[in-house]
């Protein structure tokens, strides 16, 4: 029987999905050309040791320096790079970014390795094992400079093809990091199984530290399970003295937090740690 009521709803749906598509790939277009025109740019926050109070790493986070809208977070376009076929070009960006990073440091005499988020597609592909070959020899780093960070919602289709591929990593010197650790569901597979060096408990874990001591308890676990399997594990998110103290005792090896340092342009960082008018709070970790 014709409905004509239902075919008007059907044609309404097709036209929402092709609106859909067409704002897709408008955005697509446009964070393209944003890349090719260098308009994202990476932003470097701090990692503090709390065995040496100084700063080890530097993670690597996306910005997009829009001309006329100023900075804008990783939330207006990340998840578009990584799924269209700017996602391998990116990850090699980003790869060598942090090795010029690295040697940069170098060079002024510190020792920090930078971080970077890796999505599924660039690990499993293997792209980025060829980037950081690559970027290894382009900046002479023989020596580890490389966090490569997974995160704990990867749904690796092959989990022994992405154990062995973060083993080659491991064996070109990378370390590996599992990212956003204890956030929504979370199984212990990837803690377990992947070949890491630190599990990073993601900040929803570390926000009510000081309120609620479940939360205590739950961090306390992690680290006893970490380090029963020779894993380092860092806090992040870390915003007030109470959450610094609270993670000491508890164990962490390392914060990343507002309070250690916000994610910096490279000009700040500059400023901050590396000109002779520097004074941090946290010294670099030297050569
Ligand atoms: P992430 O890797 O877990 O990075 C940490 C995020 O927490 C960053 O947000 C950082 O700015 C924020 N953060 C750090 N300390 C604090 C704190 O004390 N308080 C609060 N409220 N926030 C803090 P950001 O830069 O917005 O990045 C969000 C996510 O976007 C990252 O989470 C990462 O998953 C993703 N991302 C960023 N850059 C890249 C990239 O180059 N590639 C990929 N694949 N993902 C990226
Ligand atoms: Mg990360
Ligand atoms: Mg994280
Ligand atoms: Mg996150």
């Amino acid at each position: 029987m014709y409905d004509a009521k239902q075919q008007g709803k059907n044609r309404i749906a097709i036209a929402d999905t092709q609106l859909t598509e067409a704002i897709a790939e408008d955005a697509h277009m446009r964070i393209k050309a944003a890349f090719e025109r260098g308009e994202i740019e990476l932003f470097f926050q701090p990692v503090l040791s709390l065995a040496t109070n100084e700063i080890i790493s530097f993670e690597a986070l996306a910005r997009w320096r829009h001309p006329e809208k100023g900075i804008l977070g990783p939330e207006h376009f990340i998840d578009t790079i990584i799924h269209s076929s700017m996602s391998l070009p990116f990850g090699r960006w980003l790869i060598d970014q942090a090795g010029q990073m690295a040697s940069m440091l170098r060079r002024r005499g510190c020792h920090a390795l930078i971080g970077v988020n890796l999505s599924q597609d660039q690990i499993e592909t293997g792209a980025f094992i060829e980037a950081l070959a690559a970027t290894r020899q382009r900046y002479d780093l023989s020596a580890p400079f490389l966090i490569a960070e997974v995160l704990e919602s990867t749904h690796f289709h092959d989990l022994d093809l992405a154990c062995s591929l973060l083993n080659e990593a491991r064996n070109q010197r990378a370390h590996i990091a599992l990212d956003d650790f204890g956030s929504g569901i979370s199984s212990t597979t990837y803690a377990s199984q992947l070949p890491l060096h630190t599990i990073k408990i993601d900040r929803s874990a570390v926000k009510h530290l000081d309120t609620r001591p479940e939360q205590r308890l739950f961090i306390s676990g992690i680290v006893a399970m970490g380090h029963a399997m020779q894993r380092e594990v860092l806090a992040e998110g870390i915003e007030t003295e109470a959450q610094l103290s609270s993670i000491r005792e508890l164990g962490c090896d390392m914060a990343q937090g507002y309070l250690i340092g916000k994610p910096m342009p490279l000009d700040e960082l500059h400023q901050s740690y590396l000109s002779e008018t520097a004074s941090p709070r946290y010294p670099l970790r030297k050569l």
